[in-house]
């Protein structure tokens, strides 16, 4: 096929976000010989961490390993990746027409998003510095390396008691720090008690420890908890705008919402995988749910085509 039409033509899909679920998809689609492209920001959620754990065949792989791996086994197929935001996205009839930062505008048949989340932390001083190494959101990456160790978990609420007795599936020393009065219901404090977990309701002042990793966590009144890591949950947000803009269904629960099978969302042609669409929120969950989506989308193209 010439050139020429094939720019006329577009992109059968283009993947926006380069992550474990966009180079998935991509190499599933790429392998249906689909022309494919991948627009990737270059932000991902687990910037922060020196190792992504639970990946089969790859668990302890740093990150960014993950994703060369992951784009050096997409050129045998020829799918294209341009390392781009993706600012604005439009669709008519019969296509989309995407906007890359720059203004460069591209059309495509199909589209993927595998934008992902962004964690918004407590605004805690000292936390920066640990997050992704002493302080972490997920028991099932990191809970294995912070087992048996003294743990804080962080939280108010229900979520915070929940939080709490969660880690003590890898721990018997787990403190909940509620960084305020902890308006815990009786029962809640029972619970709590009756499984050995502290209750610290003072304001915390900062996280102290050396080279990422937390050794205490000093209170307002001066006092200080040796803890060898904290675990809390982050507030999170949509990693892009994009499925709002073509009005498909996000929700804070559950974040872009799939109406279809092989993550088809409430907008037809549009596609979501990984974290933006939340499910479990752990790398090889987004894997998986890029190849359901890479699945639906050669489906959705074959009826086109062939049907
Ligand atoms: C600190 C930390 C540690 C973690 N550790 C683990 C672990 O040990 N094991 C595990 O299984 N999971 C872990 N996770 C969770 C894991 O990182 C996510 O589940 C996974 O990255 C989700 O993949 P994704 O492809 O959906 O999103 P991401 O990996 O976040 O990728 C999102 C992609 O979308 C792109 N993007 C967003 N908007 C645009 C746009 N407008 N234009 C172009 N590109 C865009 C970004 O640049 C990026 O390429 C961890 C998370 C955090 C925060």
């Amino acid at each position: 096929m010439s050139t020429s039409t094939e720019e006329t033509r577009g992109y059968d899909v283009i993947i926006v976000g380069g992550g474990p679920a966009g180079l998935s998809a991509a190499l599933i689609l790429g392998r249906c010989r689909r022309r494919v492209l991948v627009c990737d920001s270059g932000r991902y959620r687990n910037d922060a961490a020196v190792a992504m754990h639970g990946f089969l065949s790859r668990d302890g792989i740093a990150p960014p390993e993950l994703r060369r791996l992951g784009r050096e086994q997409l050129e045998p197929y020829g799918v294209e990746i341009r390392d781009v935001a993706v600012a604005d996205v439009r669709r008519d009839a019969k296509r989309f027409e995407v906007t890359l930062e720059g203004g460069e505008r591209l059309r495509s048949r199909k589209l993927l998003l595998a934008t992902g989340l962004v964690d918004r932390l407590p605004d805690l001083p000292g936390l920066p510095a640990m997050y992704g190494t002493s302080v972490h959101h997920c028991p099932y990456c990191d809970g294995w390396e912070a087992r048996d160790q003294p743990i804080g978990v962080y939280g108010q609420g229900c979520t915070g008691v929940a939080l709490a007795l969660n880690m003590k599936t890898w721990s018997d020393d787990v403190i909940l720090f509620t960084d305020g009065p902890s308006s815990l219901s009786r029962a809640d404090a029972a619970r709590l008690a009756r499984h050995g977990i502290g209750v610290r309701e003072e304001r915390i002042a900062r996280l102290e420890g050396r080279d990422g990793v937390l050794e205490r966590i000093v209170l307002e009144d001066g006092s200080a908890v040796e803890r060898r890591s904290l675990f809390l949950k982050t507030k999170q947000e949509q990693g892009s705008e994009l499925a709002r803009k073509l009005r498909c269904k996000v929700t804070e629960e559950r974040g872009v919402e799939t109406a279809a099978r092989h993550e088809e969302t409430t907008c037809e042609g549009v596609f979501v995988a990984g974290d933006a669409s939340k499910d479990v929120l752990l790398a090889i969950m987004a894997a998986a749910e890029g190849a359901d989506a890479a699945f639906g989308v050669n489906c959705a193209l074959q009826e086109e085509d062939l049907l």
